[in-house]
């Protein structure tokens, strides 16, 4: 299949036509790129399993074009705090999960009897959904289990051939997936750390317990590995330069090849061959991350040492990506993302 990459403000009448008759669709939203299905069409939603070698317990996100259109794809209601919740930050990068009552596709449930639900901020994202004018399944738009793509090359590089339309639009400005909170039980739970903080959903909605806390796993995803690039990853929490320094020297003594993901000023004091720029603030880094972690990777280094320190609300997302790209695979090769 021939893959077009086409700049979204050309390409998203063709796209809603793409989505409307079943086809995917890889389109750019302010977390990272997606790749959309019609949610309510089972074969469509099958075909993004496929391309994305996903394992199929693990449920899609479903976007839609308005807050109003969450009515339809519950049962029940959302409570005032709730309410006020998607009030604050739709459309935005947060996900809620609810109980399904909708037409959407099992398929894209993962056979779960809930729904997770976004409303994403970014134009060609409304754009797209306006005019297919239905919900868009819509998980990361890379191969399973590699780092989220956040520009239309990301994509490219991974979906080449397997899908038939790329929208480009740009880098993600967030760079990180959504917050996932769920809302279907009486305690609400964070699945999915991202730019909504916890503090601010606890400010909403009271007391939001962890789902790291939790056995068994609740949100399907979180049991597969993630993130990786085919090189080995390493996070070293500190953001010490004299630390990290003593490190780096200690590492390079194996003669081998490294790259390194940094702030420039760690950057400068380890001088690497092989460097990427996360930035210095976590803003920054949660848009360089996954850019960082793929572009390093395309050199092969013998590891990838990622030097950053958790310290921000929005820390909490970037130190959760970092974990799963660093964890060894521990679920055998069954990936997810
Ligand atoms: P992604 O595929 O990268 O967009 O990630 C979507 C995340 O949302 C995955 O970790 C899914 O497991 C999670 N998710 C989607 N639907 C549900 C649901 N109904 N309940 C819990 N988690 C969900
Ligand atoms: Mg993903």
């Amino acid at each position: 299949m021939e893959t077009q990459v086409i700049p979204a403000n050309e390409g998203l009448h063709l796209a809603a036509q793409f989505i409307r008759d079943g086809q995917l669709v890889a389109f750019p939203t302010e977390t990272v790129y997606g790749l959309g299905a019609n949610a309510e069409d089972a074969e469509a939603c099958r075909r993004i399993y496929v391309a994305k070698g996903r394992p199929q317990d693990n449920p899609l996100i479903v976007h839609i074009v308005h807050r109003d259109v969450l009515s339809d794809l519950m049962r029940g209601t959302m409570n005032v705090q709730a309410e006020r919740l998607l009030q604050e930050f739709w459309p935005g990068p947060l996900t809620v999960v609810v109980p399904s009552g909708g037409h959407i596709s099992s398929v894209a449930l993962g056979g779960l009897d809930t729904v997770a639900v976004r409303c994403p901020s970014h134009p060609v994202a409304q754009e797209l959904l306006r005019l297919s004018g239905c919900p868009i399944a819509a998980p990361s738009a890379n191969r399973s289990g590699r780092p989220s793509p956040t520009t239309a090359e990301d994509v490219y590089e991974d979906m080449k051939g397997r899908i038939p339309l790329i929208l480009d639009g740009g880098p993600a400005s967030v760079g990180v997936e959504s917050t996932v909170v769920d809302l279907s039980r009486e305690i609400p739970v964070l699945l999915r750390p991202g730019a909504v903080t916890l503090e601010q959903l606890e400010h909403f909605l009271g007391p939001v317990m962890l789902a790291d806390d939790l056995t068994p796993v609740r949100s399907p995803g979180m049991k597969y590995r993630h993130y990786a690039p085919r090189s080995p990853v390493q996070w070293w929490d500190t953001d010490d330069v004299d630390q990290a320094l003593a490190r780096w020297h200690k590492l390079r003594m194996s003669g081998l090849g490294y790259g390194l993901l940094a702030s420039e000023r760690i950057g400068r004091a380890l001088r690497p061959a092989l460097f990427y720029n996360l930035g210095d603030n976590d803003g920054a880094a949660a848009q360089n991350l996954f850019t960082g972690l793929r572009k390093l990777d395309r050199d092969r280094p013998a590891a990838i040492i990622v030097v950053w320190k958790q310290g921000t609300p929005l820390g909490r997302a970037i130190a959760n990506r970092l974990a799963k790209a660093a964890a060894p695979n521990s679920v055998g090769d069954a990936n997810d993302q």
